[in-house]
């Protein structure tokens, strides 16, 4: 049996990505098998697309961060055929097959059955970036923070996790401020419950270890210069949830915000997240999010259109999330 998949092989030249047909016998060491139906385009998916990143640490590679589908074959008694489930991280497209191929072998460890009410496109559209901002969501909860702490500021707001975080904070009853480049997406933005919106640019130039407090919470996807912007004008007792790097990987700040402010900064992993806090993340999506709001956020394309997805979503010109509609 052939399956489509888009696979990464090493040339002398880098790395070689495309649209190929493989046999189900090159599929990797697994006791589920499935048939994928749906994956999506992250921000990760967009660096291994682009051939030139090392997200990809074994050639050849299927990419794919993300996927959701219906179990074909299964050596578990927790796993059987016809169930449908979602697997997000976990090294797929780094270091075992992932999402964008119509048939996936993994280990059932992975993977999460669908919550009750939760179709598999719908988990797509939340898939990484949705899961990453609950987990942030939960980490904010963890402290004690509540909407009565004071606003929640979410920076990388029209991206993925942005997105995501806005909508979820706001259901939460937190006054949500939205930091983005683009301010064509105000509406956007306010559609999914931000109260406020500011200029990204605000937070980007280098500033005070120390400026006038303002949010109780944050839920950062930039990096650098923003996260240390951010968590010097969180307020006394905040915390700060580091999702991203889109501004880049370094943290250019001082210890002020945490020795004089007991700011806490709570770094979010969604690839090696425990099964427990993985469960509970995605009942809470499936409880919680609202099905118009993920509407809003999402758009979904074919296979064969996640090369210009991901060179786009580089770029940071995509809004929201993308689907990507597989078998
Ligand atoms: P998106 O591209 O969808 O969103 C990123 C957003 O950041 C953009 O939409 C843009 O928002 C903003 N942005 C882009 N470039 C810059 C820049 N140079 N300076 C400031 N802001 C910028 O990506 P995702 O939401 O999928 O991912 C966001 C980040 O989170 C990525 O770095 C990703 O690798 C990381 N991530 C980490 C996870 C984890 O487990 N910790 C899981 C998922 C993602 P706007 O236009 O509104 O300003």
């Amino acid at each position: 049996m052939t399956f489509r998949a888009i696979r990464a092989d090493k040339t002398d030249a880098g790395q070689d990505v495309k649209l190929v047909e493989m046999d189900e016998s090159e599929l990797m060491e697994g006791d589920v098998t499935i048939r994928v139906t749906h994956s999506t385009v992250n921000y990760k998916d967009g660096l291994a697309l682009s051939g030139k990143s090392l997200v990809i640490r074994r050639f050849p590679m299927v990419l794919g961060v993300d996927l959701a589908g219906i179990v074909e074959s299964s050596r578990r008694s927790d796993f059987a055929p016809g169930d449908k489930v979602i697997l997000t991280g976990h090294g797929l497209s780094e270091t075992h097959y992932g999402g964008y191929a119509e048939k996936a072998r993994v280990n059932g460890d992975w993977l999460v059955k669908a919550p009750d009410g939760l179709t598999l496109a719908e988990a797509m559209a939340i898939g990484t970036a949705g899961f990453t901002a609950m987990l942030a969501l939960m980490a904010i909860e963890h402290q004690d923070l509540t909407p009565s702490s004071g606003p929640a500021l979410v920076t990388g707001a029209a991206g993925g996790v942005g997105s995501m975080a806005i909508s979820l904070l706001a259901d939460e009853g937190w006054r949500v401020i939205a930091s983005t480049g683009r301010r064509s997406e105000t509406a956007y933005l306010k559609a999914l419950g931000a109260d406020e919106i500011i200029d990204r640019a605000t937070l980007s130039a280098p500033g005070k270890p120390l400026g006038k407090e303002q949010w109780a919470a944050g839920v950062d996807s930039v990096g650098s210069t923003t996260l240390a912007n951010v968590l010097a004008q969180t307020r006394y007792g905040g915390a700060v949830a580091a999702c991203g790097l889109a501004g880049g990987m370094d943290l250019p700040t001082t210890v002020a915000p945490f020795i004089l402010r007991g700011v806490s900064l709570l770094g979010i992993d969604s690839v090696h997240c425990p099964k427990e806090r993985r469960l509970e993340a995605w009942r809470r999506l499936a409880l919680d999010l609202d099905r118009d709001k993920l509407a809003t956020m999402t758009r979904t394309i074919p296979l064969a259109e996640v090369f210009d997805a991901g060179a786009r979503i580089l770029k940071g010109e995509t809004r929201g999330r993308l689907v990507v509609t597989i078998g």
